[in-house]
C-alpha cells in the first residue's frame, strides 16, 4: 500500500486551483492525472523580469520591469486598432498596448493618475517604445507579488503557462518532507540537496544554469528517477532468479530431427547462444535471458532449439509475437521442422475463435500441445497450460514489461523467459529495460548473405525509379515499395499507400498488390501470401512490414521519404530484403531539402549494416527521450533523467541498487524503508510486492 505521506501528491490534478475541467483533459495529456505528474515536469526555461530601466533606457525586445504614471486612455475609432494607455515616468513616454481590449476591465487596471508597475516585453513601434499586453500589471503596494523569475514551462495547445505555474505554486507547498533514500554522503559528495528542497528548487529557478540537467537539484531528482527504476528491476530479477526453476536438459532427439530437416547449419554466434540458452535451462534457477540479433541473424530457429530442449523433457512451450502476420509467419515457418519432429504445434491468435479455440485450449490443458505460437491471446485468463516450461517473447520491444510478466505467470513462477529483440537496444537502453538481464547476441549474419546495396535519391526522381522497376522485374526481383509515414495515424499512411498502389497497378497490373495497417488480419495475410508465393512482384505498403516479416526471395526495398523513418525503422525495413542469397538492393528516395539529422540518417545506412552500430547512432541522433518516448517502445519513459546525457549517473544508481539488493533485499534496514517510499514515489509498486512484506 501506498504510504500514506505520499497521498497529497497522488491527488488528481484537477484539485489545484486554477486546474478545472476544461484545463485538467490538457494537463493530463501534458504531464499525467495526478499532482506528482505536474511536479516532475519541470521547467525548460526562465524568463527574467530583473531588468527594471526607465523608459528612456529600455532596449527593443528585452524584457524589463518598468514603474510608471498611468495617464490618457484612447480607445481605438474601429474595432482592428488596438487600445492604447499613454504611460510615463521622469524619463519618458510609452504606451501599453492591448488588442480587444474591455474598456472597464483596463479602467480598473489602470486607473488614470494612478502608479503601476508593468512587465513585459519592450517594443519600439515607429521609434517609439511599447509594451503589447503587459505579461504584469500591479500597484506599488503588490510588487512583492510580481515575480521577478519566471519558469517557463513545455506546453500544449490551450494550456497557459500561467495556469501551469498557479497550479504549482499551489503544490510545492504541500510537499511532504520525505524520509532520505540516498546515501548521505553521496548526497554530500555531490552537492545534492534533500528531496523536498531539491523539487522547490527545480521549480524555481535562478538563473539559465538551474535548468541545465546537472544543476544539483535536477541531478539529484533525475538520479532518484535512476535509483528507483535499476532498484525495482533488480528486485524483480532478484526474486525470479531465486524462485526455483526447473533444470531442463533434453536428450537432443527432437533437436537432431530438426537440425537434419534444417538445409542449413548453425552459425557460430547460433551455437553459443543456444550453449548459453541451456546452461541456463539446466541450472536450478530460472532463466531471464535475452536475445538480441539484427534482423535476419536466425533468432527464429535458436528459439526453436531451445523450445525443443524443454518439449524432449516433457513439458510445453510457447512463443508469442507482437503482431498476428508475426505469429502467423512463426508458426508457418516452425510447422514443417515440428511436423519433421513429430511435434505438435499450434497457433493461437484473436482470430481463433468459438470451437477450434475450445480445442487447442482443451489440447493445451491435457498435453496434447507441445509449442503454442501466438500473440497477445496467450494472455487471456482461460488460456491454460498443462506444463509451461519456456516463454519465448519475440521483437520484445512493442511488448510492456507487465505483458512479459504475464506470460511468464501462465507457467507458474519456474517458467524459463527467452526475450529475443530485433531491434538491438544500446546498453544503456537495456539496462534500464531489463536490469541485469543475461544477454546473447546473434552478432554473425548466416553465411553466404550479400550486403544490401544502399542508395540515395531525391524525390523527384521518382519517375526514373519506376521507369527502372521493368528490369528489376525482368531479373526476378521482388520489390517492397513502402510509403511514407505521414504521421502516426494508419487512416493517413493508407491513403498514403493506397494512391501510390493505383499508379503502380495502371502501369504493371495484377503483379502490384498492397498491404497496409487499416485492412482486415485475413486481407493484411493473403497478400502477404501471394507475396511470398511469388504472385505479387511489387508490395506497396506501410510500415506495418517492419518487423519480422520474412520473404527471402525480396531482393529490392524501396522507401519513399525516407527522411520521414527514424533510423531503426530504415534498419528494420532494409532488413525485409537481403535475407536470400541473391543480391539486394534498398533504395532511399528522399524530400529535398534534408535536414541535418535526417542526412546524417541516411549517412550512415549508406555506410553500415550493422544492427548495434546503427542503434547507437540512433540514439545519438535521437536523444534518448525520444527513443524512449514512443509509446510502443515497451521501454521505461523516464520523466526527469535523460539517460544520454546522464550516462554516469545510470551506472551509478545501477551499482547503488546491486548493492542494495545484496544488502537488504527485503529492504528492511533504515534506508531500505526510505527506499520502499521511493519506489512508491516513482509508482514501482510492482517491485514492492515482491519484498516479504510488501
Ligand atoms: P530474425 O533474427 O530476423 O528473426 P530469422 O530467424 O527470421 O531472422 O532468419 C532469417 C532467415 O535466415 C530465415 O530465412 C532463416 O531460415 C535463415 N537462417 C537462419 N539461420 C541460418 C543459418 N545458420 N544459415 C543459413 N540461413 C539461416
Ligand atoms: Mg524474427
Amino acid at each position: 500500500m501506498r504510504p500514506e505521506i505520499l497521498y497529497p501528491l497522488f491527488a488528481p490534478a484537477r484539485s489545484l486551483p486554477g486546474i478545472g475541467p476544461r484545463l485538467e483533459k490538457l494537463v493530463e495529456r501534458l504531464a499525467g492525472p495526478k499532482v506528482i505528474d505536474l511536479l516532475w515536469h519541470l521547467p525548460s526555461g526562465l524568463i527574467d523580469r530583473r531588468s527594471r530601466p526607465k523608459i528612456a533606457g529600455a532596449k527593443d525586445g528585452e524584457i524589463a520591469t518598468i514603474e510608471v504614471s498611468v495617464g490618457l486612455h484612447v480607445p481605438p475609432r474601429t474595432k482592428r486598432l488596438p487600445y492604447r494607455v499613454h504611460v510615463s515616468d521622469e524619463t519618458g513616454e510609452m504606451q501599453l498596448v492591448f488588442f480587444n481590449a474591455r474598456p472597464d476591465y483596463l479602467a480598473k487596471l489602470l486607473p488614470e493618475g494612478s502608479r503601476r508597475i508593468v512587465s513585459g516585453r519592450i517594443e519600439f513601434y515607429q521609434g517609439a517604445p511599447q509594451m503589447t499586453h503587459p505579461d504584469h500589471i500591479v500597484g506599488l503596494d503588490e510588487s512583492a507579488a510580481l515575480p521577478l523569475l519566471e519558469p517557463v514551462y513545455p506546453l500544449t495547445a490551450g494550456l497557459p503557462l500561467k495556469s501551469v505555474q498557479k497550479a504549482l505554486q499551489a503544490a510545492l507547498p504541500l510537499l511532504p518532507d520525505l524520509p532520505e533514500w540516498q546515501n548521505g554522503p553521496w548526497l554530500k559528495a555531490n552537492g545534492w540537496p534533500a528531496w523536498r528542497a531539491a523539487l522547490q528548487a527545480a521549480h524555481e529557478p535562478k538563473s539559465a544554469a538551474d535548468i541545465a540537467p546537472d544543476a544539483p537539484a535536477r541531478a539529484r531528482l533525475a538520479y532518484d528517477e535512476l535509483l528507483a527504476n535499476q532498484l525495482a528491476l533488480g528486485l524483480v530479477r532478484l526474486r525470479m532468479k531465486k524462485l526455483p526453476g526447473r533444470s531442463i536438459a533434453g536428450d537432443g532427439r527432437l533437436r537432431r530431427k530438426v537440425e537434419d530437416a534444417l538445409p542449413f547449419a548453425l552459425t557460430g554466434a547460433q551455437a553459443r547462444s543456444l550453449a548459453e540458452i541451456d546452461a541456463d535451462m539446466k541450472a536450478p534457477h530460472r532463466m531471464l535471458r535475452l536475445l538480441q540479433g539484427d534482423v535476419g541473424s536466425g533468432k527464429t530457429v535458436v528459439a526453436l532449439l531451445a523450445m525443443l530442449n524443454a518439449v524432449e523433457s516433457g513439458f510445453q512451450a510457447a512463443m508469442m509475437a507482437p503482431t498476428e502476420i508475426l505469429a502467423r509467419q512463426h508458426h508457418a515457418t516452425l510447422q514443417p521442422l515440428c511436423e519433421a519432429a513429430g511435434v505438435r504445434l499450434a497457433l493461437l491468435t484473436g482470430r481463433e475463435k468459438g470451437k477450434p479455440r475450445e480445442e487447442i485450449l482443451s489440447a493445451l490443458e491435457t498435453g496434447g500441445i507441445d509449442i503454442l505460437v501466438g500473440t497477445h491471446a496467450l494472455f487471456q485468463e482461460d488460456v491454460a497450460f498443462k506444463s509451461l516450461a519456456i516463454a519465448v517473447v519475440d521483437e520484445q520491444h512493442r511488448f510492456g514489461v507487465h505483458q512479459r510478466l504475464m506470460l511468464t505467470s501462465k507457467g507458474g513462477p519456474g517458467t524459463d523467459v527467452l526475450v529475443m529483440t530485433a531491434t538491438p537496444i544500446p546498453r544503456t537502453l537495456t539496462l534500464t529495460a531489463y536490469g541485469d538481464m543475461d544477454v546473447s547476441k546473434l552478432d554473425e549474419k548466416p553465411p553466404g548473405r550479400m550486403p544490401v546495396d544502399t542508395r540515395a535519391l531525391p524525390l523527384d526522381r521518382l519517375d526514373e525509379v519506376v521507369a527502372g522497376l521493368p528490369r528489376a522485374l525482368a531479373r526476378g526481383a521482388q520489390i517492397y515499395w513502402v510509403c511514407p509515414l505521414v504521421e502516426e495515424s494508419d487512416l493517413v499512411d493508407a491513403a498514403a499507400a493506397e494512391e501510390r498502389f493505383k499508379q503502380l497497378q495502371a502501369t504493371f497490373g495484377e503483379i502490384v498488390g498492397l498491404v497496409h495497417g487499416r485492412m482486415k488480419t485475413a486481407d493484411k495475410d493473403a497478400v502477404m501470401a501471394r507475396f511470398a508465393a511469388g504472385e505479387i512482384k511489387i508490395l506497396v505498403a506501410t510500415t506495418v512490414i517492419e518487423v519480422g516479416v520474412n520473404v527471402p526471395s525480396a531482393t529490392v526495398m524501396i522507401i519513399e521519404h525516407a527522411e520521414r523513418f527514424g533510423l531503426a525503422q530504415l534498419h528494420q525495413l532494409r532488413g525485409r530484403v537481403g535475407r536470400g542469397t541473391s543480391k539486394s538492393s534498398c533504395l532511399l528516395l528522399y524530400q529535398t531539402p534534408l535536414g541535418e539529422t535526417a542526412e546524417a540518417r541516411i549517412k550512415i545506412m549508406r555506410e553500415t549494416e550493422d544492427g548495434f552500430r546503427i542503434a547507437e547512432e540512433d540514439l545519438r541522433l535521437r536523444g534518448a527521450g525520444e527513443l524512449l518516448g514512443t509509446r510502443q517502445s515497451g521501454l521505461p519513459n523516464f520523466r526527469i533523467a535523460d539517460i544520454e546525457a546522464q550516462k554516469e549517473l545510470l551506472a551509478a544508481a545501477h551499482d547503488d541498487a546491486r548493492m542494495i539488493v545484496d544488502r537488504d533485499p527485503e529492504l528492511e534496514s533504515e534506508r531500505g524503508k526510505s527506499l520502499r517510499t521511493l519506489l512508491y514515489l516513482f509508482e514501482r509498486d510492482e517491485a514492492i510486492r515482491y519484498l516479504r512484506s510488501g
